[in-house]
């Protein structure tokens, strides 16, 4: 983890602290007016889709400031957003970020320059500028709020809607455990989306952040109520999936199966085309072929002998379970 940055003058106010950051943006890409005026303008390349997606992190719910720091938060933030461009195999291009900075104990620049500084090392790292957004202080947690814009390849985006029956399922990396600290690293699959949709046609694509049984499930209902069947043994379990068992004596599968933040990507596609990707998978793509779609509603776990059982949807809920951040 490296050391937030912390040189120039330290910001005092509000708009001290937009010129601090604004200072350290540079206008780049499509940004044809950045931080500043009242609005960012961009230009999207010709004949592309314009992505957007917003997610919105709380100290006490999805972090612990005190635990994790704010360079780590600002990691995050942008990270799960950028994971949802992926989502759609777009290319992420500008975001804004709004936030309300605690005033309790007198940290808030400190808090605001480590967030920044966060938000911006991951940004950087996906080609991402950041063109705007609003600083507010209250006496309350940290919130963090994060938009980001991205634009579709000639492919076009990818839908969670478009699974068929007899495609073949895959996850792009081992799943479950994230608690144990991966939570607050999201790698947004970006380069590996693009590569993946630039290869072979992918029929449904979603990011797991809920937890596979959960996430998958999306895609299932909004393909019309299909269903899947994962083969056990397939299902590629990480590390921390199995040291998080022998704490609480749930299996490392069901950890795999419904646990939370791993943000890696889940997608479909043609059986001919899994067998291609399969064989060869495009740089820097993982790939792991856990199952296939069927017509028979439902999510389906194969055991080695054949026998099928069926999987509840239990990945996380913000209005039914409690949080796993915090
Ligand atoms: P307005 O009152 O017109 O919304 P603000 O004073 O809130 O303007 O913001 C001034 C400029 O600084 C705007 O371009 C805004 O997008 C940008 N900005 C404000 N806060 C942030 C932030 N935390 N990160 C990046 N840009 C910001
Ligand atoms: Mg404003």
């Amino acid at each position: 983890m490296s050391q937030p940055q912390h040189d120039g003058p330290n910001p005092v106010g509000e708009f001290d602290l937009i010129r601090w950051i604004r200072d350290r943006t540079p206008s780049a890409g499509p940004t044809v007016l950045g931080i500043g005026d009242d609005c960012a303008l961009l230009r999207p390349s010709p004949g592309a889709e314009l992505v957007v997606t917003t997610d919105m992190l709380m100290d006490g719910r999805h972090f612990r400031l005190d635990e994790a720091g704010a360079e780590a938060v600002g990691r995050k933030a942008m990270g799960v957003n950028l994971s949802d461009i992926a989502a759609m195999a777009a290319r992420p291009v500008a975001a804004v970020v709004a936030v309300a900075l605690p005033t309790r104990d007198g940290r808030a620049v400190a808090i605001a320059r480590d967030l920044h500084a966060g938000l911006t090392a991951a940004a950087a790292r996906f080609g991402v500028t950041l063109v705007g957004g609003d600083t507010n202080a209250w006496d309350g947690p940290l919130v963090v709020a994060v938009t980001v814009f991205g634009e579709t390849t000639p492919r076009g985006a990818v839908r969670r809607s478009g699974a068929k029956p007899g495609d073949a399922v895959f996850v792009t990396g081992p799943l479950g455990g994230s608690l144990l600290g991966r939570h607050l690293s999201p790698e947004p699959r970006i380069a590996e989306a693009l590569a993946l949709h630039a290869a072979a046609p992918l029929h449904a694509l979603i990011d797991l952040s809920d937890g596979l049984s959960s996430d998958l499930g999306h895609v299932l209902d909004e393909s019309g109520g299909l269903g899947a069947v994962l083969d056990a043994g397939a299902i590629p379990v990480h590390p921390d999936a199995v040291a998080l068992s022998a704490r609480d004596g749930r299996s490392p599968l069901d950890h795999a199966l419904s646990d939370g933040e791993d943000f890696e990507l889940c997608f479909t596609v043609a059986p001919g085309d899994a067998d291609r990707l399969a064989a060869a998978p495009p740089e820097p793509a993982r790939l792991y072929r856990v199952g296939e779609i069927v017509t028979r509603p439902g999510l389906w776990l194969r055991q080695a002998d054949g026998s099928l059982t069926r999987v509840d949807p239990s990945g996380f809920d913000h209005l039914r379970r409690p949080p796993q951040g915090a």
